[in-house]
């Protein structure tokens, strides 16, 4: 089994199994963000709590990615011939926002669970 390493620390709690994404919910205007962060995008409130994030929503939008991602934030060492395109979508999570995720099967309006990559299987 390969060993799974977050992109990067405190964007998920829980385990294989019972991943989630944390978040942040602001305590004035009660806003979700994700990633979290210490301010509101919304009503610039600094009091923004880390929850965790719903994992189940509907696929709101999606397209295919065509070409390599741009760096940074993108580090991959993918050459533009080697590149695989692969599809990307929004889901939104009731009552809290949308947050882009990987599409491979989906259509507008599905219903999406998240989960890591262990559960597709
Ligand atoms: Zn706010």
């Amino acid at each position: 089994m390969r060993k799974q390493v977050p992109v990067q620390d405190g964007l998920f709690s829980g385990s294989a199994e019972t991943v989630r994404l944390i978040g942040g919910r602001c305590i004035d205007c009660q806003n979700h963000v994700f990633p979290y962060q210490s301010g509101c995008p919304k009503c610039s409130g600094t009091e923004v709590a880390k929850v965790e994030l719903g994992t189940e929503g509907e696929l709101w939008t999606w397209t295919i990615q065509g070409y390599p991602p741009k760096a940074p934030p993108y580090v991959g060492d993918v050459e533009e011939h080697d590149f695989e395109p692969f599809g990307v979508g929004y889901v939104e999570l009731p009552d809290e926002l949308r947050v882009e995720a990987d599409q491979r099967l989906g259509r507008r309006g599905r219903d999406i669970r998240f989960c890591s990559e262990r559960c597709r299987q």
